[in-house]
């Protein structure tokens, strides 16, 4: 006799009659506890930091800012313009970060260089160097952006199949810029 479950199948590794619940919980937990590791490099930080004060209070969303290091988040936000200087220590900083975890690119700058693009020290945009999860748009995105691009990425992270992250972090690293 066939078994109905509570849960919508999603499939992928581990999907099953006991591997679907244990997905849809594990994707519950991270998609409402993501501790926040802020990269602002330019003016978009600020709109971060009012997007985590008390009128927008992106914490009632189940984001938890002021992790202590990278090894301590699951989500990091870049927020500003990077430098091909800059861009080796965002790198670094990605790494130490444990899986499962998560990019957001927020501004226009983070996205593509914005303003900037034509620099000859500005990286065309963060995916350059780590893998992004969402972009949010904007010179600078309003702090209503950041929170529509957060509960993007917790749909995204409700949707995974388990094991895709583990598969992820085995990938080839990304292009990187030449010269
Ligand atoms: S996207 Fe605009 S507001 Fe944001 S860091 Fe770049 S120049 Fe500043």
């Amino acid at each position: 006799m066939a078994v109905k479950l509570p849960f919508p199948s999603k499939g992928g590794e581990g999907a099953g009659v006991l591997g679907e619940p244990i997905r849809f919980i594990l994707n519950w937990g991270r998609r409402y506890s993501l501790w926040v590791f802020n990269f602002g490099l330019a003016c978009c930080a600020i709109e971060f930091i009012a997007a985590s004060m008390s009128r927008h209070d992106f914490i009632r969303l189940g984001v938890i800012p002021f992790a202590h290091s990278p090894r301590q988040s699951d989500l990091m936000v870049v927020s500003g313009t990077v430098t091909d200087k800059m861009a080796p220590a965002i790198k670094r900083l990605y790494d130490q970060m444990p899986e499962p975890k998560y990019v957001i690119s927020f501004g226009a700058c983070s996205n593509s260089g914005g303003p900037y693009w034509d620099s000859y020290c500005v990286t065309k945009g963060v995916d350059q160097i780590i893998p992004v999860d969402v972009y949010v748009p904007g010179c600078p995105p309003r702090p209503e952006a950041l929170l529509y691009g957060i509960t993007e990425l917790q749909r995204k992270i409700g949707d995974e199949p388990l094991g895709r992250r583990s598969a992820a972090s085995l990938r080839a690293p990304l292009r990187r810029r030449d010269g």
